[in-house]
C-alpha cells in the first residue's frame, strides 16, 4: 500500500476567493489541520488547463450534472433540464470564463487523508446547501438556481480533488515535480509517531 501519510490533494482558490481577500483565512482552514502544504502558486488559468482539469474524470459531465438536478429537485424547484450530460456541459463553458478570468491560487496539501479532510473542510458544491463551518457555507451566498438563470458557474470560492487518484492527475496539469517539496514538518511527529516517550523530561 502506498504510504497513507503521502496522499496528496489539490487546491485551488479560484478567482472570487482571490478577489475577497480570503487567500490567507482559507489557507488557515486548511493548514492548522496538521496537513502538510507541499506547493503553493498564484496563476492565471487558460481555457485549455480549466477543460483539461475537469474532463480528467470522463464521468465529470454526468456526475456534476445529477448532483445538481437532485439539488433542485430536493428543493421542489424545476432543473434547467433533466438530461446530466447537457448541465455538464454548460456547466464546463461556464467554468471557464470563471477560472480564467484572474488570478487562483493553486496547492498542494499532504498527509494521512489529506483528500476527504480538504473535501469535508471546504463543503458541499452548492454554497446554498455547505454545512454551516466549512468554507463554502461560511464565505459565500451562491446556489445551483441564481448562477444557471444567469449562465454561469456556481460561486464557490474553491475546487478540491474528489480522489486521490483524481488529485494526482490534477497535480500534474497545475504544478512541475519539482515545484512539490519534499520536507519534514516538527508537527508529523505528534500526528503519526507510535512513540510519545519522548515529550516527558
Ligand atoms: P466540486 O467538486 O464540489 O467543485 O463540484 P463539481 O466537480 O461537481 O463541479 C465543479 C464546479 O462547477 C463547481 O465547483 C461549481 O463551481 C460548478 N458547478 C457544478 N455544478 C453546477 C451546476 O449545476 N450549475 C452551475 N451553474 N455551476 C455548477
Ligand atoms: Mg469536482
Amino acid at each position: 500500500m502506498a504510504d497513507r501519510k503521502k496522499e496528496k490533494t489539490l487546491v485551488l482558490i479560484k478567482p472570487d476567493g482571490v478577489q475577497r481577500g480570503l487567500i490567507g483565512e482559507i489557507i488557515k482552514r486548511y493548514e492548522r489541520t496538521g496537513l502538510k502544504l507541499v506547493a503553493l502558486k498564484m496563476v492565471v488559468p487558460t481555457d485549455e488547463m480549466v477543460e483539461k482539469h475537469y474532463l480528467i474524470d470522463p464521468q465529470w459531465k454526468i456526475k456534476a450534472g445529477q448532483k445538481s438536478i437532485e439539488s433542485y429537485k430536493k428543493k421542489g424547484l424545476q432543473p434547467p433540464s433533466n438530461n446530466p450530460e447537457e448541465i455538464g456541459e454548460r456547466v464546463l463553458n461556464s467554468l471557464k470564463k470563471y477560472l480564467a478570468s484572474g488570478p487562483v491560487i493553486a496547492m498542494v496539501f499532504e498527509g494521512i487523508n489529506a483528500v476527504g479532510i480538504v473535501r469535508k473542510i471546504t463543503g458541499s458544491t452548492e454554497p446554498l446547501s455547505s454545512d454551516v463551518g466549512t468554507i463554502r457555507g461560511d464565505f459565500t451566498i451562491d446556489s445551483y438556481e441564481v448562477a444557471d438563470v444567469d449562465n454561469r458557474a456556481v460561486r464557490n470560492l474553491i475546487h478540491a480533488s474528489g480522489s486521490s487518484e483524481e488529485a494526482e492527475k490534477e497535480i500534474n496539469i497545475w504544478f512541475q515535480p519539482e515545484e512539490i517539496i519534499n520536507y519534514r514538518l516538527i508537527n508529523e511527529s505528534i500526528l503519526y509517531d507510535v512513540n510519545l516517550d519522548g515529550i516527558l523530561e
